[in-house]
């Protein structure tokens, strides 16, 4: 998992919840646990922000099929954003946990339906993505 500038707490959240992804009871989380490179960093920059539709939003993460400097992956990349997970408040390794399901969601087209807003709904977290393109793009 490559790290872009963030707390070494954050990062254990991260390794945390790609394990359990590792192990969900949902096949395609698991196989996009293992292909998809998941990107720790502190907040997107400009041009992330700009592509996810909401220059002026927090993002919490964010998807795209591929992305300028970053390798073409076949199920594209994901990026989770210590700065936008911490703002949502509440415990800090669920909410990582939902976000990258959330983001597999994106990978898989699956685009916030099914089980990223179940886990999110459970978790009392509301679903973040109030624009279509919310969370992913190039
Ligand atoms: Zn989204």
């Amino acid at each position: 998992m490559p790290i872009v500038n963030v707390s070494s707490e954050f990062e254990a959240k991260v390794r945390d919840a790609l394990h359990m992804a590792q192990q969900h009871q949902d096949e395609a989380y698991r196989f996009m646990a293992v292909e998809v490179p998941v990107y720790a960093q502190m907040m997107p920059d400009q041009q992330q922000a700009v592509a996810g539709g909401c220059p002026s939003c927090t993002y919490l993460g964010l998807w795209a099929d591929r992305w300028r400097g970053f390798p073409d992956q076949p199920h594209g990349t994901i990026w989770l954003f210590e700065d936008g997970i911490r703002k949502q408040g509440g415990h800090l390794g669920e909410k990582v946990y939902a976000t990258l399901l959330h983001e597999f969601e994106h990978a898989l087209g699956r685009d916030h339906v099914l089980d990223a807003i179940k886990a999110n709904k459970a978790l009392g977290i509301r679903p973040y993505a109030v624009r279509g393109r919310c969370c992913g793009g190039r």
